[in-house]
């Protein structure tokens, strides 16, 4: 079995630690943590305790993550454990990581001028009802804006969600990457929370039927169509 040298960490335990969002860094002698906010939205004491974690097993600095997320750079390996024994009496939760809902980003729309639904509100039922799924063909990310200045990206995600006039507008199928792909809008506007809920559940389902295992939800629906995708959607 291959060693690397110095930290003496086997490609095995790197590989579990990444299940964990922990992730070598290029010298596969640190190590960033990545953690899980909803929304972007931080409270102050979530702040405080990532400044002071990143103080302790870091370097002091802290990274925002383009998921408005943030990862703690720069821990050692000597430090790994400690720094995860640490952690547990945090109330920071790890980064979403494989083939999962991943953290759902959103804008302020709740209380940005602009904002027609309540952004925040929003991310946070759909990640309560669905950021546990799991067993998805690939990760699965979603976005949700308040208006058609889409400053949060829906339609770069898997599953993006968009107010217009205090309705949600529906996209699927986006991705950034190596691999770009625009989402596909749904025909119609859904008028309640509930409804969203319900069809986001459709969507998922969809996918888990019909992705392969590493493809993502745009590719499925370059494969099989959208229309078979907004057919499921009406049954
Ligand atoms: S998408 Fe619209 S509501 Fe959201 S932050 Fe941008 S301008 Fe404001």
């Amino acid at each position: 079995m291959a060693v690397h040298t110095v930290c003496e960490i086997t490609p095995e335990e790197i590989t579990a630690l990444k299940a964990s969002a922990i992730f070598a860094e290029k010298d596969k002698q640190h190590f960033s943590a990545r953690f899980l906010v909803v929304g972007g939205l931080y409270s102050a004491e979530k702040l405080r305790t990532a400044a002071a974690l990143a103080k302790r097993y870091g370097s002091g600095e802290v990274h925002f993550t383009t998921r408005q997320g943030f990862e703690i750079p720069h821990i050692p390996y000597a430090k790994l454990q400690r720094f995860r024994e640490a952690v547990k009496k945090t109330p920071l939760e790890p980064a979403r990581s494989g083939a999962c809902v991943r953290g759902i980003t959103a804008c302020p729309g709740t209380y940005c001028k602009f904002g027609t639904i309540d952004t925040q509100g929003t991310a946070q039922a759909v990640f309560k009802k669905f950021g546990k799924r799991g067993k998805l063909p690939h990760k699965f990310k979603i976005a949700v804006g308040g208006c058609r200045h889409c400053c949060s990206k829906p339609q770069e995600n898997d599953l993006g969600i968009m107010g217009v006039a205090g309705a949600y507008a529906i996209f699927v199928g986006g991705m950034a990457g190596k691999t770009p792909r625009w989402a596909d809008r749904l025909p119609n506007t859904v008028k309640t929370q509930k409804e969203l809920l319900q069809i986001i559940g459709k969507i998922i389902d969809w996918y888990a039927a019909n992705g392969n295992t590493k493809e993502r939800f745009g590719a499925v629906i370059e494969r099989i169509g959208l229309a078979k995708l907004i057919e499921s959607l009406t049954q």
